[in-house]
This record gives structure tokens, sequence and C-alpha cells, in this order.
């Protein structure tokens, strides 16, 4: 062990917490929970000290616990042992993206009189990926099929579209929408039944009803099986803001916003394009509050994987989320 370092991999990213530490895996896309302590020994340059050097800095307090844990961690594919470690680099702390808009979500009612088609046109022109048309009341399908049109051949790569169980539509429609449009994913709200329908097995496709009912007031929900592990969105949320960063809403009535449940309303679609809006600096406000400015967020494990939209407020010169999650850490 005199010569030996401990690395680990560079898709492995120790995060700490209040509580506990985790080791994001960005490349498979899971975490390992680790104890605080382990979370400051990893935080040790671990390129320029051998792990004798490590126990010594402990002095040599934990030195089982050290020899175990680095065991593990090599069994378990999160680090190695090298001779060595100057060939191994970190990757650069950078975020790029060529997206003007990265996601952006729509709400639709009964009352709802903008221009989907051309929405979905200004999307693509910004070339927008990821988009969800949330339908709230029961409404007319034929209408929302034959707005869906610009999304073929288009820059969004997943429309998920939100419909009400009691509009009126038969599976088949359904079923012929989702073929007609391989990237638009469809999910029935407020079903009187739970279950799917396969779409197709290669791309694991299927539309699913369930039970909950999705209205303008549906509350976030925070659990981290549904939080984002990946390398771009560990980038981004080191420099931005993961929700509502290159995000765009458009409520209801049209009212142009960050994020649906926010209050600062920065224009109306019937009256502005996109484009316009999103280029206002007040409007890019909330893009660089991270995480890491954030009370509470910033002593959480999940900082960097949480996708959470809330609005943020600033109150004696701190930063804190108007709707904070519920998790105790
Ligand atoms: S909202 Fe903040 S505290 Fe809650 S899970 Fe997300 S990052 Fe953690």
């Amino acid at each position: 062990m005199t010569n030996t370092y401990f690395l680990l991999f560079p898709s492995c990213v120790p995060v700490n917490g209040t509580k506990v530490s985790i080791i994001m895996d960005l490349d498979k896309g899971t975490y390992l929970e680790i104890p605080n302590l382990l979370h400051d020994i990893l935080s040790i340059d671990l390129q320029r000290f051998t792990i004798h050097e490590i126990m010594k800095k402990f002095d040599h307090q934990y030195d089982q616990g050290i020899k175990e844990y680095f065991q593990f961690l090599v069994d378990n594919q999160y680090g190695f042992y090298t001779k060595d470690p100057k060939p191994f680099r970190k990757p650069e702390d950078i975020f790029y993206s060529p997206y003007k808009i990265i996601s952006s979500v729509l709400a639709i009612n009964t009352t709802t009189n903008y221009d989907l088609p051309e929405v979905l046109k200004q999307l693509d022109r910004l070339s927008c990926q990821l988009l969800q048309i949330r339908i709230y009341d029961p409404y007319d399908m034929d209408k929302l099929f034959n707005s869906l049109s610009p999304l073929k051949g288009s820059s969004i790569k997943i429309c998920e579209v939100y419909v009400c169980y009691y509009s009126l539509i038969s599976e088949e429609q359904l079923i012929t929408i989702c073929k007609e449009y391989p990237n638009v994913i469809i999910v029935v709200h407020t079903s009187k039944e739970k279950k799917q329908i396969n779409i197709s097995d290669e791309f694991n496709k299927k539309i699913v009803f369930t039970g909950e009912q999705v209205h303008a007031n549906t509350k976030e929900v925070y659990d981290p099986s549904l939080f984002t592990i990946s390398h771009s969105m560990y980038y981004e949320s080191r420099h931005f803001n993961s929700g509502l960063h290159r995000k765009v809403c458009i409520d209801t009535d049209g009212s142009i916003k960050n994020y649906l449940s926010h209050t600062k309303v920065y224009g109306n679609i019937k009256e502005n394009k996109i484009s316009e809006i999103i280029t206002k600096p007040k409007f890019q406000e909330r893009y660089f509050i991270t995480n890491d400015q954030i009370e509470k967020c910033k002593s959480c494990q999940f900082r960097y994987m949480c996708v959470s939209n809330s609005d943020i407020i600033k109150k004696n010169g701190k930063y804190f989320k108007k709707h904070t999650c519920n998790m105790d850490f």
C-alpha cells in the first residue's frame, strides 16, 4: 500500500449531505450512499496522496475502515488502485449545450385559446428537446391530434402528453397518435382504471393510464427515484438551476413563465414570441441560481440530480425555494 493510490473513476462523483453523503455514478445513472467521513476522505486530492499518506492524515485512526471501504469501492466498480495516478485527469467542470431551450411545459384547459401548432413551431426553432403538454380537462382530441403535426421531424425528442381520461377518445385513436408520432408519449390521467397499453417493445413505449389527477395545482413530487443522474445533469446543476435553466412554460391563458406554478409572468404567447421573452435578463435571472446557493439544497446530497422547478425567493441576502421539498436529511 505504501506506493499505491486509490482513485475514483471519473464518472463517479462524491457529494456530501448533512447526515449522509453519496457517490453518483454518472455513467450508470445510479448512486451509492456513504458515510460523511468517507466523503471527507474521498474529497482529499486522491491523485496527490498515496493510501498510506491518507491514512497518516487521519492519524491512522481509520486505517482498517479506509482499507475496507476502498476495497468495497473497487469491488463495486466505483474506483481502482494505481501506482501512477498522473495520467488520470478529472473531467472539466463545464456545461455546454447548443440549445436555446432545453425543456418546456405547456398547460391547456377548456378555455385555452393560444395557437398550439405555432407554439410547437417556435419551440422547434429554439431547438427544444423535451416537451410536456398537460391537458387538464376533457378535450377535443381531434383538435389535439391535428395540432401535433409540427412535432414531425422537429427538434423535440420527447413530447409527453397528459390527457384526461374523460376526453372523447378511443384507445385506438391514442395508439394511432403514438404510432404516427414516435416522439410522443401519452399518459391518461384521472383514469378509472390503472393499466398500460404496449406500443413498442423495442423502445419500451407504452400508454399509461393512471388514477392520479393532473391539474393546475398538481404538486411536485420529490423522490430520489425520480431524479436524473447523468453527466449533463450533473454539470448543468453545478453551474445553473437544474429545474429552471433554459426552460419556458406557457400557462392555460398563454402567460409565459419560468415554470407553471410561478406567479411572475413575462409576456403572453398571443402577443409575444418565445424567443423575444427568453432573452430578457429578468427571465434568465433564475437560470443562474444553483442549488449550491439555495438554503437547505446546498447541504443536500441530491442537489446535482434534483429537478425541482420551485420558484426562488431572496430573504436577508439568502436564497430559499418557495416550495421546499419534504425530504428529511
Ligand atoms: S429541493 Fe433541494 S433539498 Fe429538496 S431534494 Fe431537491 S436539492 Fe435536495
